[in-house]
């Protein structure tokens, strides 16, 4: 298995698909090498491909109030994107782009074994849990693959952009906290 490290400095020089060509830096990740939540987006941000962090700028603030007001520490979870490098203009990272790109998540998942993840808009969601998945529709909802909980919610820039959601994107990260608590509590009373 890779470690996180490697499959860094991996990704810093990736040239796997045409968005090497437009990126200032690949935005690898960010967290604790055992997280208790994997936040996965779809792809790097004008102010992320500037920095080389994900979820910095307006998206990035958004994510730290809820995880802060859900009462979960961000430094605890670990964030990162389906695809490492910017689409130009923000666009969805193309099929083929995403193809190129997911081994190093799947790499990333491996080493961080995290017990749940939660997809951060469409492209995230239909990407990890299903392709038919509707955000607006199947939000909030647990689905369980081996040993991992999956569960998406809406996109912080969509909340940006609709503030309409904000109300279902905090009942879904209420349902997180819940969730986080009886794991918390079944690791210190296992029997
Ligand atoms: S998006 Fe992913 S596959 Fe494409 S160049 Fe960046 S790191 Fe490589």
């Amino acid at each position: 298995m890779q470690t996180l490290d490697t499959l860094e400095q991996l990704v810093r020089i990736c040239k796997k698909c045409p968005l090497s060509d437009t990126r200032t830096h690949s935005v690898f990740g960010e967290g604790p090498a055992n997280p208790t939540v994997l936040f996965v987006g779809e792809a790097p941000g004008e102010e992320e491909d500037l920095k080389g962090v994900p979820f910095v700028g307006k998206s990035g603030a958004l994510l730290s109030r809820i995880l802060e007001a859900a009462e979960i520490p961000r430094e605890t979870v670990y964030i990162t994107n389906i695809v490492k490098c910017r689409p130009p203009d923000n666009r969805d990272p193309s099929p083929e782009e995403r193809e190129a790109c997911l081994p190093y998540l799947r790499s990333q998942f491996k080493a961080l074994n995290p017990r749940i993840v939660v997809a951060l808009g469409r492209i995230a969601a239909t990407t990890l849990i299903h392709p038919d998945f509707k955000i607006t529709k199947n939000h909030g909802q647990w689905v369980t693959k081996g040993d991992t909980l999956f569960m998406g919610t809406f996109h912080p820039a969509a909340l940006l952009r609709n503030p309409a959601y904000k109300k279902a994107a905090w009942e879904d990260f209420k349902i997180l906290k819940k969730q986080l608590d009886l794991l918390a509590s079944q690791e210190r009373n296992p029997l």
